[in-house]
This record gives C-alpha cells, sequence and structure tokens, in this order.
C-alpha cells in the first residue's frame, strides 16, 4: 500500500527543474522566436534579423544590435529566473519591458542546442556560450559586431514528447510569421528581417508612422479600408488608439485583429468585445472586423504576471478598457462619411 511508506522529497536537478519549466515557455519554434525578439526589443535593437530553417526545428537565429551583454551577464541569463528588468517586488506592479521573468533562456537552452553569442558596445570582444540540453559546454572570446545572435539548433531534440505535436515545417512557419507580423506591428520603428530557408519572407523597414508599418505587414488591401480611431485624451487613465476598417470589410475570422496593451500584443476578450460592440449593428455579430489597436493603460491597472507566456492580461477593471476601445472606435465610426453612402445610417 502505497500509503504505508513515506515518500522522499528531493530537489529536482536544475536541467530538469528547466526542462518541466520549458514546457510552459516554449510551446513551439513560434514561442522560441517570440521569447527572443522580446529580448531583442528589451535590449533596445533597432534592428532584428530572424532565420529559420525547417519551420524552426532545426534551425532558429535571432541577430540584434541591442545593448549586447558581457561575460557574466551572458552566463548568468542562463540561469533560471536570472533577469536584467526586475529586482524588487514592487518591480512587478509597474513592468515596463517585455520580459520580466528570467526563464525564457534557461528553457530554450534545456531543449536545444543554444547558442549565445553576445558584445557590448565599445567591448573588444565578445562573449561565445554553447549550452546543450541544459549544460554549459563552451564558453570562449569571440570577434562580432557589437549586440547579440542566438542559435537555438534541435529544438525539443531532448523531449522526443514535445518534438512529436510539432506540425508540418510549413505550418510551424506559418505561426512564426504570424509572430513577426504582431512584433512588427507593435514596434513600427524597428527593423525586421525574416529569412526562411536563406530566402527573405518578411522586410519590415524601420518608419515613423504606424500607418506607414500597417501598410507593410497586413498589405494594399487590408490598408485601404482602414480608418483612425478617434483620440481620446483618456478614460480613466486609459487610451486606444489605432486603426480599423469598415463594417463591410468584415472577416469570417479574427486573423485581422490585433490588439496591443502598453505596446505588448495580446488576446483579451474585453478589448475583442468591445471592437465587436463598437460596430453595433453595422456588422454581422459572426463576422470581425481588421484592426490594429493600441491600449495604453496605468501599469497599476494591469497586470501582466498571468501567463507564462504572456499573450494574457488580467485588468483589475474592464470598464475603462472597454469604454476606451468602444469609443475610440465607435465615435469614428458614427461619424464616418461612408456609412451613409452605403446606406446604413
Ligand atoms: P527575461 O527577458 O525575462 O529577463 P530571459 O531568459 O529572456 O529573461 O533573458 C535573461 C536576461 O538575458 C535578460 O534579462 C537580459 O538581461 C539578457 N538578454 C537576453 N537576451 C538579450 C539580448 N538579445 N540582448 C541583451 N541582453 C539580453
Ligand atoms: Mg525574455
Amino acid at each position: 500500500n502505497a500509503a504505508d511508506s513515506p515518500r522522499t522529497v528531493a530537489l529536482l536537478p536544475p536541467e530538469l527543474a528547466n526542462q518541466i519549466a520549458a514546457g510552459e515557455v516554449v510551446e513551439r519554434p513560434a514561442s522560441v522566436v517570440k521569447e527572443l525578439v522580446e529580448n531583442c526589443l528589451d535590449a533596445g535593437a533597432r534592428r532584428i534579423e530572424v532565420a529559420i530553417k525547417d519551420g524552426g526545428r532545426e534551425l532558429i537565429r535571432v541577430e540584434d544590435d541591442g545593448c549586447g551583454m558581457v561575460r557574466e551577464d551572458v552566463l548568468r541569463a542562463v540561469e533560471r529566473h536570472a533577469t536584467s528588468k526586475i529586482s524588487r517586488i514592487e518591480d512587478l506592479q509597474a513592468i515596463g519591458t517585455l520580459g520580466f521573468r528570467g526563464e525564457a533562456l534557461p528553457s530554450i537552452g534545456s531543449v536545444s542546442r543554444l547558442e549565445i553569442c553576445s558584445k557590448t558596445h565599445g567591448a573588444v570582444e565578445g562573449t561565445r556560450v554553447v549550452i546543450e540540453g541544459g549544460v554549459i559546454k563552451k564558453v570562449e572570446a569571440c570577434g562580432m559586431a557589437a549586440g547579440t545572435v542566438i542559435t537555438v539548433q534541435d529544438l525539443f531534440f531532448n523531449t522526443p514528447a514535445r518534438l512529436k505535436f510539432l506540425k508540418t515545417p510549413s505550418t510551424e512557419s506559418r505561426h512564426i510569421t504570424e509572430m513577426l507580423v504582431r512584433m512588427g506591428l507593435s514596434r513600427p520603428d524597428v527593423r525586421f528581417l525574416l529569412k526562411k530557408d536563406d530566402k527573405i519572407r518578411l522586410d519590415f523597414p524601420a518608419v515613423d508612422d504606424l500607418k506607414d508599418r500597417v501598410l507593410e505587414v497586413l498589405g494594399r488591401e487590408v490598408y485601404d479600408d482602414l480608418f483612425p480611431t478617434f483620440e481620446y485624451p483618456s478614460i480613466n487613465g486609459v487610451v486606444a488608439r489605432g486603426y480599423f476598417s469598415k463594417p463591410s470589410h468584415s472577416q469570417r475570422t479574427s486573423k485581422n485583429l490585433y490588439a496591443f496593451v502598453n505596446g505588448r500584443y495580446v488576446s483579451d476578450s474585453t478589448i475583442r468585445a468591445a471592437m465587436k460592440g463598437a460596430y453595433g449593428t453595422t456588422m454581422d455579430r459572426r463576422r470581425y472586423p481588421s484592426a490594429v489597436i493600441f491600449v495604453d493603460v496605468p501599469f497599476e491597472m494591469v497586470d501582466v504576471n498571468v501567463h507564462p507566456a504572456k499573450t494574457e492580461v488580467r485588468f483589475h477593471d474592464t470598464g475603462p478598457i472597454y469604454r476606451a476601445v468602444y469609443h475610440a472606435i465607435g465615435d469614428a465610426l458614427a461619424e464616418a462619411p461612408w456609412l451613409e453612402r452605403e446606406g446604413r445610417k
């Protein structure tokens, strides 16, 4: 009988603990791309180049011209719960960076062959660290430009259960492309490049205006149907702004619906409901508009530490969020000249 004998409790070895954590952070190649690109943005990169092979399974390389790391920091960065972004409990209440959990690099390193090359601006040489299945194999100096190059090879080579769940390379590439589209929309001022099997798949030049990035990312067809929202100063500190499509240009899926909270792409039911609500009866309830909406929320009103992947956030009060999005779109719609022309008003 299992109840008869006492159990021995032991700490898991760090490689295993990291592999378990990786299960939450690294679901598929696109999650690796997301974590690595977020790190580039947090490092102040102006240019981010992503290269993938075989849907990211064989290779994911992310290169940036951000602040880089000195040797000690590269070695610390691959430890669990090591981060430069927060240091005190109060920091959790005002997270201004995309990352803060200190989990991505150790998680990725535990389920792949990971190479980190990094050099700070002004340093004579960079550092190269190689990790396999969570174990540091090599630490050496290397010559490189300032910034960071992270290479992830053979993702999930040591976690066969995960490997089995990967879809075809073309499906995984699609998820990666979509991830870059989200990142690209969130930061028009940063140049993004995606190379797939050595061919350039995406190239978003850095621009000043969100509109130009939307055109580049979503294409002429979607862009031509977009209108700017009203810009209210703020509703309880919440500001919503962006672009939305005419009611007549709806779609069956929500795939062209992009929402960002404090610059972070989110999937949020309140914002989605507010967008739909704003269209009211001008749009079939089962259809979705195209929209790119940025919602700026005071830090104390939102908790981003809800899920390891951080695509879901929790609002302390959804009321102001709903109203800000609803009015930004709805009030602009109410004044739209084409509503009359289309005989809907
Ligand atoms: P987090 O982003 O939550 O801090 P990560 O595991 O993603 O945790 O990264 C750990 C640390 O490594 C970061 O806090 C940052 O200091 C450093 N780092 C990671 N990627 C880069 C990069 N591309 N450029 C500069 N520093 C980086
Ligand atoms: Mg990170």
